[in-house]
């Protein structure tokens, strides 16, 4: 009885480490109070999504202007922890410090806080789930969720598209 158990943990933890959704792990869905209700033309950042496109081509488009999702476990940022800022893909606010970044086995890059005020969330219902979606505060890009299934002390774990991301090392 004690192996089957086992068996079956061992199985729930391979099946959710390896969907192909960021998914929640934790029983509560939602780890933020507040939702944003700006629109998009509310965004301090304004380009038409024609600028988007060419500014960040397709791959980097679909992910940070159309909610896209890349592959778990393949991103550049996946298991990277060199000392800097990670900041928006898109319009390059800082977003997240090296400090906040800690290894996850989710196949993304995760954090356990962001630099005040730069990350807004949104409920997002798609893929038959209740998640909390996170967004850039300056430009509206999306970057991925955020889950309160978090294994340090803030109990938040931003899970986040290396795609909606670029590092600049500390100098
Ligand atoms: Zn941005």
């Amino acid at each position: 009885m004690q192996r089957l158990t086992f068996t079956i943990v061992i199985g729930i933890l391979f099946f959710s480490c390896n969907s192909p959704a960021q998914e929640s792990r934790g029983t509560e869905q939602n780890s933020v109070d507040t939702y944003s209700m700006k629109k998009n033309d509310e965004y301090p950042v304004q380009k038409s999504e024609a600028e988007w496109r060419a500014q960040l081509g397709d791959e980097k488009y679909h992910i940070l202007r159309e909610k896209g999702t890349e592959y778990p476990r393949t991103g550049e940022y996946n298991l990277h922890f060199e000392k800097g800022t990670y900041v928006c893909g898109a319009c390059h606010t800082p977003l997240f410090e090296s400090g906040q970044k800690f290894e996850s086995d989710c196949g993304w890059p995760s954090f356990d806080d962001a630099i005040d005020g730069t990350i807004e969330f949104v409920k997002d219902t798609s893929h038959g789930m209740v998640r909390t979606e996170t967004l850039c505060a300056n430009c509206g890009s999306h970057l991925g969720h955020i889950f309160n299934d978090g294994p340090t002390e803030t109990g938040q774990r931003y899970c986040i598209n290396s795609l909606s991301l670029e590092f600049k090392e500390e100098q």
